[in-house]
This record gives structure tokens, C-alpha cells and sequence, in this order.
């Protein structure tokens, strides 16, 4: 393996994955729209600016770079923004990821990882999330992963597309080295959101619900660290090199932690007071997203080793404070 094509590589998710590519020997070559990406986060390998919509375009890349494999994260991925505006994330997100497939299969790069998410099982309480698990998204942006795996499936059957879905459960932190990290404009993601409240940089964090059926009353997810994260998509290349066929994982710790916990490690982490007020529940939010699934690691071999709150906050904060990318 010597080269891989990252769609999103200038994103969150994307950029740490170059990273851990290029410690791996292997050339990340980025594509990427910049429409929620930073340039400056091209770091790693090679950039190509491009969208997804444009077939011709990705027909051009795949040629240039004959990649061994795809890791799919370019996708517009906020569950509020995805019910306001669902036409936006079925095209960006379902018909992008087709033309994508499609080329790959015209270039005969037949190993595909893919990002997908928790938010294809939907709101199951007292259900263990586990990759047999029904998927029944309740927003938008779950269905048009939902409806990627599929095509991901249908597309294997047929033309021997191998692929490795990752579910991935909430991910926060940033690279320890601050050489890459987490910057949305605008941002809408819990632990940035804090630090931005933490720092004066925006006003108060809003709560969203505090009248859910859990202990405290708000909503509870299960903290991955990136840079874990994205180690698991290293082993899942590797995976897909030793021949073992396509294999669904969720990638979260097992650990749920409430809004009022995390604000909680972020007091004590930042030793700062965070101002919040509490506000009414953001449409499409479940109430418990925890994943059940000891696969990635039984199968994998992925310890998340860096995915307590405390450190996924510090690495978080340590960015925050080092700098940010501009248009
Ligand atoms: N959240 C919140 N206030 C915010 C942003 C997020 O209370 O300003 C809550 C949100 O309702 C959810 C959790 O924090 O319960 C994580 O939200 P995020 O958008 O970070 O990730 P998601 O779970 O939507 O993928």
C-alpha cells in the first residue's frame, strides 16, 4: 500500500487521518472542496481541489495518483443543519459518494473505508449499539450514511468493492502535537463549543435539553479521541490488504458521558468556569448514543487508549489555544 485517496482530507477527521497515514509510510493525497475544510490543514501529502458532484474531476485524480484505496470522510455531517436543509445532505453526501464509488470502481480501486456513524441506529434506548443492531436514523444526515452503506453493499456484491464502515460514535480532541485540529465554521460540535464559551470567544454554550430520560437530565454520547479514531482506519487498510472482505466496526469506548459531564472535565481540565444557559432539545438529537461493540478491538486490535475525557478535552484545549486556520 502506497497511496491512498482521502476525500475531506482538509476536515477535522480527515486531516489527523493523513497524519497517521503518512507515520504509516503511506502518501495521503487529499481531496477536498474546501467548502468546510482549511487548505492549511493539508499537511500530509499531495492537496487536489475538487467536489465530489464532479465525476470528471475524480476520473482525473484517480488517473493522476492510481491510489491503492479510499478513505471516504468528505461529507456534510451536522444533524441540526441535516434536518433543516435534508435536500443539501442527500446530494453532498449520497449522490457525492456515488460518483465516488463509481470512479473508484471505473479505477479499479476496489478497498474503500468509509465514515458513517452512530446516528444510522437512531434513538434505541436500552438497546446495546452493536453493528447487528436495526439502523434507524432520525435525522437526515444518519440516513444519507445509512443509504451509503447500502450502496457500499450493493456495490461489493456486484463489483467486488471491499469496504470497511466505520460507525463512528462522537469524536473530539485534537492531534497532541497541535499540527492539526478541530476548527468548523460555524461550529456546532459540544467540546469546541465549550472551549470558545471557556475563552470569551463566543457567549455563553447553550445546553440543548436538560429533559431527557437520563440521570442529569441531557443528552449522553460516547467520546472518541481523533487520534484513536483515525488509527483505526490504518487497521481497517490493513484489513482490507490481508483479503478479509468487507466488515462493518463502531468505533466509541463503551463509556457514555452526559452535556453536564463534559462540561464538567472541561471545568476542571481548563480550571475555568464555563458559562452555559440551558436552552430546549436540537431537532434530531437521540437521547443515549453509547456504543455496545467490542469488534474493532477483538477483531482490529484498536485500543482507544487515548479517549478519556480529560485528555481528549486537554489535546482539545492545547489546539484551541495554539491556533486556527483562515480563509
Ligand atoms: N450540544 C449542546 N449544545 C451545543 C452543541 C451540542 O448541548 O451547543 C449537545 C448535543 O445536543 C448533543 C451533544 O452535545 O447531545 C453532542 O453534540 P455534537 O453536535 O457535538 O455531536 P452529535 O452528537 O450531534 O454528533
Amino acid at each position: 500500500m502506497t497511496t491512498v485517496l482521502v476525500t475531506g482530507g482538509a476536515g477535522y477527521i480527515g486531516s489527523h487521518a493523513c497524519k497517521v497515514l503518512a507515520r504509516a509510510g503511506i502518501t495521503p493525497v487529499t481531496f477536498d472542496n474546501l467548502a468546510t475544510g482549511w487548505q492549511e490543514a493539508v499537511k500530509f501529502g499531495p492537496f487536489e481541489q475538487g467536489d465530489l458532484l464532479d465525476r470528471a474531476r475524480l476520473d482525473a485524480v484517480f488517473a493522476a495518483h492510481r491510489p491503492d484505496a479510499v478513505m471516504h470522510f468528505a461529507a456534510l455531517s451536522q444533524v441540526g443543519e441535516s434536518m433543516a436543509r435534508p435536500g443539501t445532505y442527500w446530494r453532498n453526501n449520497v449522490a457525492g459518494s456515488l460518483n465516488l464509488i463509481e470512479a473508484a470502481v471505473a479505477a479499479e480501486c476496489e478497498k474503500f473505508v468509509f465514515s458513517s456513524t452512530c446516528a444510522t441506529y437512531g434513538d434505541q434506548d436500552n438497546v446495546v449499539l452493536d453493528e447487528g443492531c436495526a439502523q434507524h436514523p432520525i435525522n437526515a444526515y444518519g440516513k444519507s450514511k445509512r443509504a451509503i452503506e447500502e450502496m457500499l453493499a450493493d456495490f461489493g456484491a456486484a463489483h467486488g468493492l471491499r469496504s470497511v464502515i466505520f460507525r463512528y460514535f462522537n469524536v473530539a480532541g485534537a492531534d497532541e502535537e497541535a499540527e492539526v485540529g478541530e476548527f468548523h465554521r460555524p461550529e456546532t460540535h459540544l467540546v469546541p463549543l465549550i472551549l470558545d464559551a471557556v475563552d470569551g470567544r463566543r457567549g455563553a454554550l447553550t445546553v440543548f435539553g436538560t429533559d431527557y430520560d437520563t440521570p442529569d437530565g441531557t443528552c449522553i454520547r460516547d467520546y472518541v479521541h481523533v487520534s484513536d479514531l483515525v488509527e483505526a482506519h490504518v487497521l481497517g487498510l490493513r484489513w482490507l490488504e490481508a483479503g478479509k472482505g468487507s466488515r462493518v466496526f463502531n468505533l466509541g469506548t463503551g463509556h457514555g458521558f452526559s452535556v453536564r459531564a463534559v462540561i464538567a472535565a472541561a471545568e476542571a481540565v481548563t480550571g475555568r468556569t464555563v458559562p452555559i444557559v440551558e436552552g430546549p432539545r436540537r431537532a434530531g438529537d437521540a437521547t443515549r448514543l453509547v456504543s455496545g461493540s467490542v469488534r474493532a478491538g477483538q477483531e482490529l486490535g484498536w485500543t482507544p487508549g487515548r479517549s478519556t475525557l480529560d485528555r481528549m478535552i486537554a489535546d482539545a484545549w492545547r489546539w484551541h489555544q495554539a491556533g486556527h486556520y483562515e480563509r
